[in-house]
């Protein structure tokens, strides 16, 4: 075992990697494999891959407009 403890960023999980870029141990759940960023480092530098949902909070395309009957 080359790392162990617990997820700097969720303390709860087991660390599988470190980041990249902050260098701090994180889980799967907080690992991006395919860049090896950690979660947070994914938000910051806005390259994230679509796949997990993270909805944006704020106004979204509002095309549809609501009738009543
Ligand atoms: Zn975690
Ligand atoms: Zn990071």
């Amino acid at each position: 075992m080359s790392v162990s403890g617990l997820c700097e960023l969720c303390q709860t999980n087991e660390v599988v990697d470190g980041c990249d870029r902050c260098g701090r141990l994180v889980c799967e759940r907080h690992y991006d494999r395919s860049t090896g960023l950690c979660t947070d480092c994914l938000r910051e530098v806005g390259d994230a891959p679509g796949g997990e949902g993270q909805p944006d909070r704020g106004q979204g395309p509002d095309g549809v407009d609501t009738y009543e009957f």
